[in-house]
């Protein structure tokens, strides 16, 4: 009996396993997930939930629910990895065996990585993130409370997962102010280290108008060397400096701590694996997907589902000695709430920007792309649905594995000129 081992019960870990067992024999194989728990969070409702869209109880479900019987599932930290010996240890003294290791571990916040970030004298009092449930938590409470001033949106380094998250906590805050008539006694100005708000040319341009009508205001090429909590204000590394009330920030972002010398993975603990196959760079046995990998798409749960959707069959393939013929294209596909009951759509890959036009079907859409409307808006909150019902399940739902060009319009050349 061959043994599988995925790592994280995740949104990646989670839909592997479905997978998986859907093609594995169980006669010739056992296939087990671990994960530190046993309450799977809706990560998207994170962003909601502050403003009092959610309740904890609509974001966190038991995860061997969403586990197929069959699947043998382990509650332990996981401490080491020995790709070598093929093992991995976890916190309760176990010992696990593998042939082949699937690691879907993901990504955390780390503010402790940031001097002066996580300073108990402004963490969760006027320094907070949405990231985790806590942060979220806190920072709602905070919100209510809170009667004005300099608020800063702020992100530490790239890659985060969902990188336009903090965006639309820009976007949503300012909604939340005006609609509670205190948008004149807050000022908002989103940090970032990129030159623009987003990562690519077209759609920096889209959601960098929106701050400038928003009155939000953008302080790029931002990257900070500490916090310092006493005159809370972020300092980067050209020393400039910016001034908080209120920090709402996203921390560093790394992979899991038990990566580090295992030869695996890079500083920030991701794996480093092929961007096609999900293969890991120098061991034939092990992949990494979700988050936890290094490959240069977007860190969100619809990369995640792509992704999934192509290791499968190269995953039956490797195995049984033939060579993987599927290779990922970068696919990634974000709903951006932008307040006020709207929200846009981007979809992109590896080689194509997020450009504007319909989507999924050409001329009828019925989601526009890079535009605010209130369809984009339902489909951000249809998603948890889908997300709990079908994708974490392996049902099929209408979007193609691939990005299409279907309904898009080509960049202009201005725009084509500046990414090359
Ligand atoms: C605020 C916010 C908004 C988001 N919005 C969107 C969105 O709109 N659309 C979108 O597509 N994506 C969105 N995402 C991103 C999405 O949630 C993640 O990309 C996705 O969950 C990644 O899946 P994963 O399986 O790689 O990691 P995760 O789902 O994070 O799973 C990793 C698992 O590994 C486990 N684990 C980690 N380390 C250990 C250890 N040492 N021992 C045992 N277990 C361990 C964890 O407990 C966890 O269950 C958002 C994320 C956030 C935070």
């Amino acid at each position: 009996m061959k043994q599988v081992l995925i790592l994280g019960g995740g949104t990646a870990g989670t839909m592997v396993a479905n997978d998986l067992h859907g093609r594995l024999s169980s006669r010739d194989w056992r296939i087990t997930v671990v994960d530190a728990n046993n309450r799977h969070l809706y990560q998207p409702g994170l962003l909601l939930l502050p403003f009092g869209t959610y309740q904890p109880k609509d974001l966190v479900r038991r995860r061997d629910r969403y586990l197929p019987t069959g699947v043998n599932y382990v509650i332990g930290d996981i401490t080491h990895l020995d790709a070598e010996g093929q093992t991995v240890d976890l916190s309760t003294g176990a010992r696990l065996p593998y042939d082949y290791l699937v690691i879907a571990t993901g990504t955390s916040p780390r503010p402790d990585q940031t001097p002066g970030m996580d300073d108990p004298g402004i963490w969760r009092t006027s320094a907070f993130d949405f990231y985790t449930l806590d942060g979220a938590l806190a920072l709602r409470d905070r919100l209510a409370a809170w009667d004005g001033g300099r608020l800063v949106v702020h992100i530490t380094e790239m890659p985060i997962k969902c990188p336009v998250a903090p965006l639309e906590f820009a976007f949503l805050a300012d909604d939340f102010f005006r609609r509670r008539d205190m948008r004149e006694q807050v000022d908002i100005t989103f940090v970032t280290p990129l030159e623009g708000a987003f990562t690519k040319p077209v759609a920096s341009r889209h959601l960098g108008s929106m701050l400038d009508s928003r009155r939000i205001h953008l302080e790029p090429d931002f990257v900070v060397e500490h916090v310092d909590p006493e005159t809370r204000t972020l300092v980067s590394m050209d020393e400039r400096e910016v001034a908080f009330d209120l920090l709402v920030t996203v921390p560093l972002n790394m992979g899991a701590d038990f990566l580090a010398g295992t030869g695996l993975a890079d500083e920030l603990n991701y794996v480093q694996v092929d961007k096609g196959t999900f293969l890991a760079r120098h061991h034939d046995n092990v992949f990494a997907l979700g988050d936890a990998s290094d490959i240069p798409a977007s860190k969100a749960g619809s990369v995640a589902h792509f992704a999934v959707e192509v290791f499968g069959q190269n995953f039956v393939d490797h195995v049984e000695g033939r060579p993987m013929r599927a290779a990922f294209d970068g696919h990634a596909n974000c709903f951006i709430e932008s307040g006020n009951g709207r929200g846009l759509l981007i979809d992109f890959n590896y080689d194509t920007e997020p450009l504007t036009g319909v989507f999924p079907w050409p001329v009828v859409g019925p989601m526009a792309l890079l535009k605010e409307t209130r369809t984009n808006h339902w489909g951000k909150l249809a998603f948890r649905w889908i997300y709990w019902n079908l994708l974490l399940r392996g049902r099929p739902i209408p979007i193609p594995t691939h990005m299409s060009m279907a309904g898009k319009v080509p960049a202009e050349p201005a725009a084509a000129a500046q990414r090359s």
